[in-house]
């Protein structure tokens, strides 16, 4: 019986780790892979302490790396379901199942691609699926958003803030909610340009672009904590004050809990939860 395993070894997860193993708990750590920036090769420049920007999933590795350093257990698995029983959760991963008091919920969001020509040729290049992360360099620009649900809504928001020609890609979708942005409801067939993205192509015509930012769906890694009745709100899981969920016991903290979907965020989170969960776990043992 493990006192806390922690689901993911992002920048939430792994800092929620290294805070408890502060406190004195071994957490269980289990990821299936680096999470939004597994694989992600360009760099990040907005994240503390790098005096040079660093490739995505080479930050990511170092945590995990920094973790194990430290003493805590981390394994690569994937987490199929989670379940109560009488003594707390059980984690079941594909391999095996594991028992333990508390969860930390850190899976991070799946972001969605595109299958469409172009895609992979303009990604990095005129081509973002995070607004908050690269629209800076977008500034003033035309820009394009290609979505239809809350999370297109939410990064359109940002996207407004920083140019005055941003225009709305449902890519064949209805569009659930109003914007004053300009619609375009076309299916797209393929994105082109030269180094760089140039245009977008659709079914009707050509649309010139200087960026494109994908926000289809993006849809919580939260199936397994549905089952448990988790309260999930617009893709985000609901939590208190405290990084709990309205389960006592899980907690959840990083992106899946939506705000800012950022790897500053992220560490914050993970560092209280591990505050709250190190509570929980003091006081369920006095209680006993
Ligand atoms: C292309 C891109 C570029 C970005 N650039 C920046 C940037 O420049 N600066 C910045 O601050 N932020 C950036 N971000 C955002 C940043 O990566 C995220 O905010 C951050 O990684 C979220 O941390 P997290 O710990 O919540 O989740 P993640 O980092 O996504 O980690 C989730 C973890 O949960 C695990 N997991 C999920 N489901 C399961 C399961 N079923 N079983 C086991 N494990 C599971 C994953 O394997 C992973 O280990 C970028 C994101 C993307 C997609």
């Amino acid at each position: 019986m493990k006192k806390v395993i922690i689901i993911g070894y992002g920048p939430a997860g792994v800092t929620a780790a290294i805070y408890l193993k502060r406190t004195g708990i071994d957490p269980l750590v289990i990821g299936k892979d680096l999470g939004a920036l597994d694989g992600y090769s360009d760099l990040v420049e907005n994240f503390y302490g790098f005096s040079e920007p660093i490739e995505g999933y080479k930050l990511i590795q170092n945590g995990v790396d920094q973790a194990k350093n430290l003493g805590i257990e981390v394994i690569t698995d994937s987490v199929i379901s989670l379940k109560q029983d009488e003594t707390g959760f059980v984690v079941k991963t594909q391999k095996k199942s594991y028992h333990s008091e508390a969860v930390l919920l850190a899976t991070g969001k799946t972001r969605q691609t595109l299958n469409i020509p172009g895609f992979s040729k303009y990604r990095g290049k005129g081509i973002s699926m995070c607004a908050t992360c690269d629209g800076y360099f977008y500034r003033r620009k035309k820009l394009a958003i290609v979505g239809c649900g809350p999370y297109m809504l939410h990064e359109l928001e940002y996207l407004n803030r920083i140019s005055a020609d941003v225009t709305v890609f449902t890519h064949g979708n209805e569009l659930p909610n109003l914007t004053e942005n300009p619609v375009v409801f076309d299916q797209i067939l393929s994105f082109k340009g030269d180094d760089k993205i140039t245009h977008i192509v659709t079914n009707k015509g050509e649309y010139p672009v200087d960026g494109v930012f994908i926000a289809l769906g993006v849809p919580s890694s939260i199936d397994f904590a549905s089952q448990l009745g988790v309260v999930v709100e617009k893709n985000n899981i609901s939590v208190d004050q405290n990084y709990q969920t309205n389960i006592e016991g899980l907690f959840a903290a990083g992106d899946i809990i939506g705000g800012k979907l950022q790897i500053a965020k992220s560490v914050y989170d993970g560092m209280q939860a591990a505050d709250s969960i190190y509570s929980f776990l003091k006081d369920k043992s006095k209680k006993a």
